[in-house]
């Protein structure tokens, strides 16, 4: 029987021979605005005021001030947002909710990071990381600094360098070679250690002989000079080194794309996209994105997944849209509803795929992954989704085209890690975590291929149509 082979056997497809040529051009076009989103939000503010700026020039109204509106969307303290499309059914039959996150490893300033060292009367920043990287990949790179200070007034004081062609980047040096011998026999764990990642600031005195620690002295003078601020400013500032410059095309096809924070901001783009393009008259449930802070630090936190914002803007919704809004119908809305925990998967890296168990493992450019389970040592710490949501799910990305694939974080012992899944799932909705493949997840560049990028977008973009 003709077609009986592909029938019973599970095969990856790979969307550049799969698709048409008009879709490969669709993922051309579309990592073009992804590309400039990522180069341009590499902080979870600068992520929020992108996002707030394309939800007003999109008709979208702040919950607060809405009325009967139906497309809505709350900011929480400037570092998370919800937002809805809101369907033809009542919202208390459940809403459709994709959810990435916003926060990506990088390097904070401390909040006293300024001191002049006493050997080399270099002008020095103290660092505290954030998030689960590998240190040594963040040595001898070029950062900019990125962040706001507010000040005692109140003024708050944005501060971005190192992103144009003529600013200057900034350096934690690594130990030349030639005399790492000790440092080269460590573990790579330890080679690193936090104490000495601290940037060069500057190198400059200040020229009055009066004037103890004369380069740090200096320093103040051009923050000061610059930005109005002072050295107790910084105490209350959110100061984050990233990586410099522009996210980048990569490979001679260029296929794919390099860039700093697709964990987790490609799923936030694309679910981004997906929601605008959401319509009232065409969905019957309720559309909404959830863009939650401090991921990378366990979901903590007023504006972390596990805060109650979510469950807060869901009784929001219900009395704007002139329901029954108690704490039954809350529940019940969280119940009926289904969401896709928006987070990027490890797809096997060519050079280390002795941690992936291939059969089970995402592969670039074989579309956007499923992924059941995630956590560690025998599914610990997991929301392993059922059966019956998965099965649904496929059969929904099926007959909408979608480039799908099944994938697993590494194989059975290797390590693992966790999302936001379960924190969402406490609440009763369905979840499962649905993303893009990832090669070199946390280190400074990290590369994804334009087809799951797109991939992920369509998938997103026809979970809003889901059903029950
Ligand atoms: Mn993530
Ligand atoms: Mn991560």
């Amino acid at each position: 029987m003709k077609g009986t082979k592909e029938k019973l056997i599970y095969e990856k497809t790979n969307f550049w021979k799969a698709s048409s040529e008009k879709e490969k051009k669709e993922a051309f076009d579309f990592a073009e605005g992804y590309k400039s989103f990522l180069s341009n939000c590499k902080t979870v503010r600068e992520t929020i005021n992108y996002t707030r700026e394309v939800l007003n020039n999109n008709n979208f109204v702040e919950m607060s001030k809405s009325a009967n509106d139906k497309r809505v969307f709350t900011v929480y303290h400037n570092k998370s947002m919800l937002a809805a499309v809101i369907g033809n059914k009542p919202i208390m039959e459940g809403v459709n909710v994709v959810a990435p996150h916003i926060d990506t490893p990088r390097v904070d300033l401390k909040q006293n990071p300024l001191y002049e060292d006493s050997i080399t009367s270099l002008g020095m920043m103290r660092t505290h990381y954030y998030g689960g990287i590998k240190k040594y990949q963040w040595m001898s790179t070029p950062l900019a600094l990125h962040g706001v200070v507010i000040k005692r007034d109140g003024e708050l004081v944005n501060i971005t360098i190192g992103e144009e062609e003529d600013d200057p980047v900034f350096i934690m040096p690594d130990l030349l070679p030639h005399l790492g011998a000790d440092q080269l026999k460590k573990n790579v764990k330890d080679a690193i250690d936090a104490s000495q990642m601290n940037v060069i600031f500057t190198s400059i005195p200040h020229l009055d002989n009066g004037v103890k620690e004369a380069v740090k002295y200096q320093a103040l003078v051009l923050l000061h000079e610059r930005y109005g601020i002072t050295e107790s400013d910084l105490l209350s500032a959110e100061l984050e080194l990233v990586p410099a410059g522009k996210a980048r095309d990569t490979g001679l096809d260029r296929s794919m794309i390099a860039g700093y924070g697709h964990d987790d901001r490609v799923c936030a783009y694309t679910s981004l996209k997906a929601l605008l393009a959401a319509k009232s008259g065409k969905h019957s449930r309720t559309s909404v994105v959830f863009f939650s802070d401090k991921e990378e630090v366990g979901s903590e936190g007023n504006t972390g997944a596990r805060s109650s914002q979510f469950v807060d803007f869901i009784c929001e919704l219900l009395k704007t849209n002139g329901e029954q809004y108690d704490s039954y119908a809350v529940r019940k809305t969280l119940m009926n509803s289904q969401i896709l925990s928006a987070d990027v998967n490890a797809a096997i890296n060519p050079n280390f795929p002795s941690v992936h168990e291939k059969d089970n493992a995402v592969i670039m450019g074989q579309g956007v992954s499923i992924t059941k389970f995630t956590g560690v040592r025998g599914k610990g710490g997991s929301n392993d989704a059922h059966s019956e949501f998965i099965a649904k799910l496929i059969r929904l990305f099926d007959k909408e085209q979608v480039n799908w694939q099944l994938g697993a974080l590494g194989k059975v012992d290797q390590g693992g890690g966790g999302t936001i899944a379960k924190f969402l799932a406490v609440h009763g909705a369905d979840v499962i975590d649905c993303g893009t493949g990832v090669l070199g997840m946390h280190a400074p560049y990290e590369i994804i291929s334009k087809a799951d990028l797109y991939s992920t977008y369509k998938a997103y973009s026809v979970f809003y149509l889901k059903d029950k």
